[in-house]
């Protein structure tokens, strides 16, 4: 196939995109167009190892430069599109340029949620979604004794971590009744609450912020429990907000997530969106998802380069996600909402086991904490929709991919 493609964002999905489209040895040219100034890279390291100062930027670039030093493909960066003519089949650029495609993606990603209260303007305080935004953390964190953090996500709970780490008193101010609550099980929080608490950090649970205090710079932060707790730095982990507007405005159909069917196409046959921006059908769940993840930026980008080279590639990964605190890897798999009940595979006092989550008897989920077998063994569970009796479940002696058998 010859058709000119662009890539609209250059984040992690259009990196994978990039790599599979030359896998793949797509003939026509390839151009990237993404408003921040890098070349495609990692997030994830941003609130871990790169916040902790443990891995230097260019470590967090997708590929390196040489990798797109090709005749088919074009970078532009700092680009920022506005708007999308389908008819035409031509992008519009903030500058005013007018670019041609053949086909489009979009692969747009998302943006930070922003809290409406006074204070966030504040010098000290943060949002954090691009590696600018860490390193004006850290460098402010340097002259820090005490950091306020809003949002007891796993953002929240992974800067929490590094920071306590580095020496700062750290308070959380999370305003549901436990932590990582959108994404986990009571039993995982309260594993999660107990390991922060003996590290120090200061977790006000049930807890809103009414205002973030300070002249020129941050002093204090406000909650609804009348407390003033004093921060000399402040980072708010809120969640996220999927990038539809530029595909709404264009007309393509968009609910919290841009639309796509399960070849990452979108309701114009000309237009594929891939990545946290877009909202798919999930064979294992038998409803609509929209992830915020590595691996599914990566399948879809994989996917949707498959359908551009002519293939039928279908998207049908479990999706899995991980986060990183102190010495501890969560491992999720599936996802659990909806369950009725759990199993324990292992002990959490030795910092090392699983929760299984059924529906009606089948496997929907797993969380693994520092249990990496489990959590690889558990997605065939999951794929496989298996009913499996709990006791055998929870029998650490034998492994899960056995069940699976
Ligand atoms: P993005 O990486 O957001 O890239 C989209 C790009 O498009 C951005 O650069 C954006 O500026 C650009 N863009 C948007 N609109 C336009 C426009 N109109 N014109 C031009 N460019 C545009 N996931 C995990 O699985 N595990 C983790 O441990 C993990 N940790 C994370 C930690 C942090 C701090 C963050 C922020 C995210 C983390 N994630 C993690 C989530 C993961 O990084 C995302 O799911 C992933 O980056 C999604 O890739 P994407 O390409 O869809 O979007």
């Amino acid at each position: 196939m010859s058709d000119r493609i662009v890539i609209v964002g250059a984040g992690h999905a259009a990196g994978q995109l990039v790599a599979s489209l030359k896998q793949k040895k797509h003939a026509g040219e390839i151009v990237v167009i993404g408003e921040e100034p890098y070349l495609p890279y990692q997030r994830p390291p941003l609130s871990k190892k790169f916040l902790a100062g443990e891995l230097p930027a260019e470590r967090l670039i997708f590929k390196p430069e040489s990798f797109y030093d090709d005749d088919n493909i074009e970078i532009r960066l700092s680009t920022r599109i506005t708007s999308i003519d389908r008819r035409g089949k031509v992008l519009l650029s903030e500058a005013g340029e007018a670019i041609h495609y053949d086909k489009l993606v979009l692969a747009i990603g998302s943006r930070v949620r922003t809290i409406p209260i006074d204070g966030t303007d504040l010098s000290g305080v943060h949002y954090l979604r691009t590696i600018d935004d860490v390193t004006r953390i850290r460098s402010d964190v340097e002259a820090s004794r005490r950091a306020v953090i809003v949002g007891g996500g796993y953002i929240g709970l992974e800067v929490a971590a590094v920071l306590r780490t580095a020496g700062l008193k750290v308070t959380v101010v999370e305003m549901a009744d436990r932590v990582m609550s959108r994404v986990v099980s009571p039993e995982i929080s309260d594993f999660y609450q107990i390991e922060h608490a003996s590290h120090g950090v200061n977790l006000r649970l049930s807890t809103g912020v009414t205002a973030i205090r300070g002249d020129d710079r941050v002093s204090s932060v406000a909650t609804d429990a009348g407390e003033a707790i004093k921060a000399d730095v402040v980072i708010i982990g809120a969640g996220i907000v999927p990038n539809v507007e530029l595909g709404r405005e264009a007309g393509l159909d968009t609910d919290d997530g841009i639309v796509v069917d399960a070849h990452c196409r979108t309701s114009d046959p000309h237009i594929y969106a891939v990545g946290d921006c877009t909202s798919h059908p999930s064979e294992t769940y038998g409803r609509s998802l929209r992830l915020e993840s590595v691996p599914n930026a990566l399948e879809q980008a994989k996917t949707a380069a498959a359908n551009l080279c002519g293939e039928a590639a279908t998207y049908t990964e479990v999706p899995w996600f991980w986060s990183d605190q102190y010495d501890l890897k969560l491992q999720i798999a599936g996802l659990s909402q909806g369950y009725d009940d759990v199993v324990i595979r292992g002990n959490p006092t030795d910092r090392s086991f699983a929760c299984l989550y059924l529906k009606d008897g089948v496997v929907i989920a797993a969380d693994a904490v520092n249990a990496p077998r489990d959590f690889m063994q558990s997605k065939a569970l999951i794929a496989g929709k298996a009913c499996i009796d709990k006791e055998s479940l929870a029998d650490t002696d034998r492994q899960l991919k056995e069940l699976a058998s």
